[in-house]
């Protein structure tokens, strides 16, 4: 079956409309696809909530196939913590269920004149509907609401109070296979743009809907998907995944060689605490109290989630993730692992970016609105934002905002979005795809881990993998199954009966940077906003062979895309 429904939805007027996707979207999918749309639809210089500002979800190119984690949706909008492009992607079961109802893509544009409304989507059509009975509930009671027993065939994506509050890092929850909001649509505030369009859930089922089976070449799908599966398996990184999730690497990264678990407002890069909230001390509570791996979404065979249960056996999270580990966790000095596991519920459950969240939090702490390790304190903060105090506002739209707030001038952001744990200081080559990312200080936009490389070798290697972590976005498939350009530019092939070769794959990517890129140019961005915060070539992180500052010439870093 064709995926080439654009189903737009004019929240204004209520109404909603359908149209055959146009030839030139054929081989876009995911990011690239809301990259391209964005920028073809929207005027740069809008206000990200204003009705005029457009949000555009897409399931990858391979959404609704048997190509294991090729489940993944884009969200793409003007960000209201950037001002510039952003997409946040997202795993769950949203992607696959949107790509066998054959949609391409969902345009929203307008705001609601008549309250909270919700968009149903199912093989009869689509469908708004007033949501004020949804309104002011959190996440968590959304999805019980909206998905409960009906898992098998039924995905949400919802704001919770920090979207209706139009918060800057508000995230979009989307069910995971259990049922649960622990999924998130979470960099750079698309819960906040859902909001101010008064669109409170998107409910998608694809009960009857059938089967997305490729073309003539169905046959070579299916034996390139089986032995793609056996690479993945194979792989020892998805060992480690299988085992310990992502915060596996916490032990790793917080030695004092690498320094890269983000400490006191990442004013260290290592702490001394971090045994109490690592991958393996996750994994031993788990063993006492029937925790699991899981993946997240259906057909994921690395089942990376960690499942993390209280001490009673109750469900506390099942997104305790590397990033929200260190940016909650160590970035506060907050620990054990229970106290991290809390905080990230109730940030799944209000709807909040944990990265953005920690930083800002972090930078509450250096201005004493509470103390280091204050996991009362933070959990306060986190209900604050629930509320929609003026404290809460404050912390709930990010890291800048709060630094601005309380004249804070170390301000861990690039182009206003809050620092991701890979340490730019000691692994030059994330300082570098931080910098010159179009989305902002971004670890998913592409990582570059090697240490000991020239700078040369390491501009080159973040331009790489920039592109190929578009690629990763634009079909549709997790940044952990390691799929190669030539991996994907088979699947597009056989998917799509023609003859697709790697440099094609990296020209629609190297086309999506550059849709990125020329949005942030209209909405005036130029090179002086691809730059790290100052404090970062100026406060040595103390390394075993000497101080470590980021120090790699703006020169080279600029050739990243001037080549
Ligand atoms: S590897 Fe992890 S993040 Fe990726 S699709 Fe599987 S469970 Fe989701």
């Amino acid at each position: 079956m064709d995926i080439n429904r654009i189903i737009r939805v004019d929240m204004s007027t209520g109404s909603v409309s359908e149209e055959e996707a146009p030839e030139r979207y054929r081989l876009l999918g995911g990011r690239a696809l809301t990259a391209q749309m964005l920028l073809d639809e929207t005027d740069a210089r809008v206000h990200p909530l204003a009705p005029d500002a457009r949000l555009f979800i897409a399931p990858g190119l391979l959404g609704g196939t048997s190509v294991t984690t090729s489940g993944r949706t884009s969200f793409g909008f003007k960000s209201p913590l950037t001002g510039g492009t952003k997409e946040a992607n997202v795993g769950g079961q949203l992607g696959h269920r949107l790509a066998r109802l054959g949609v391409k893509a969902i345009v929203v544009s307008g705001a609601s004149q008549d309250g909270w409304q919700r968009l149903d989507i199912d093989k009869d059509g689509a469908r708004l509907s007033s949501a004020d009975d949804l309104g002011g509930k959190s996440n968590y009671e959304l999805h019980r609401e909206l998905v409960g027993e009906a898992v098998n065939s039924r995905a949400a994506a919802t704001i919770g109070p920090a979207g209706e509050h139009r918060m800057a890092s508000a995230s979009v929850a989307v069910t995971d296979p259990e049922g649960r909001p622990t999924r998130h649509a979470a960099r750079g505030g698309p819960g906040a743009v859902m909001g101010a369009k008064g669109l409170k859930a998107i409910v998608v089922s694809d009960e009857g809907a059938p089967r997305v089976v490729p073309g003539e070449r169905k046959d070579a799908f299916r034996q390139e998907g089986v032995k793609f599966s056996k690479v993945v398996l194979d792989d020892p990184r998805t060992h480690n995944l299988s085992k310990t999730g992502t915060a596996g690497v916490v032990k790793f990264v917080n030695r004092e060689n690498v320094q890269s678990m983000p400490t006191r407002n990442h004013r260290k890069g290592s702490w001394e605490l971090a045994d109490g909230i690592s991958g393996q001390e996750i994994d031993r509570l788990g063993q006492e109290r029937g925790g699991k791996m899981l993946p997240c979404m259906a057909g994921c065979i690395i089942k990376c989630a960690i499942l993390y249960n209280d001490a009673a056996g109750q469900h506390v999270t099942t997104a305790l993730e590397f990033e929200t580990i260190a940016l909650l966790g160590s970035n506060c000095e907050i620990g054990p692992a229970d106290a991290v596991a809390e905080l990230d519920r109730m940030c799944d459950d209000i709807g909040l970016d944990t990265i953005e969240v920690g930083n800002a939090i972090g930078v509450a702490m250096e201005a004493g609105v509470l103390s280091w390790g204050d996991f009362e304190g933070a959990k306060g903060l986190l209900e604050e934002i629930r509320e929609g105090t003026p404290l809460g506002r404050i912390v709930g739209n990010g890291t800048a905002h709060v630094a601005k707030t309380y004249g804070i001038d170390r301000v861990p952001v690039v182009k206003g979005q809050g620092l991701p744990a890979w340490e730019p200081r000691t692994l030059k080559g994330m300082g570098i795809t931080y910098s010159t990312s179009p989305q902002g200080a971004d670890h998913t936009a592409g990582m570059v881990t090697a240490r000991g490389a020239t700078p040369e070798t390491l501009m080159k290697q973040s331009r790489h993998e920039q592109l190929v972590m578009m690629a990763i976005d634009s079909v549709g498939v997790c940044q952990f199954s390691n799929a190669l350009p030539g991996d994907m530019a088979t699947f597009i092939s056989n998917r799509f009966d023609l003859d697709y070769e790697d440099e094609q794959v990296l020209k629609m990517a190297r086309a999506g940077i550059e849709a990125e890129r020329e949005f942030n140019r209209r909405a005036g961005f130029d090179s002086s906003d691809d730059r790290l915060p100052g404090w970062l070539h100026e406060e040595a992180l103390e390394l075993p062979d000497g101080p470590s500052i980021f120090d790699i010439d703006y020169e080279l870093v600029d050739k990243v895309w001037a080549e």
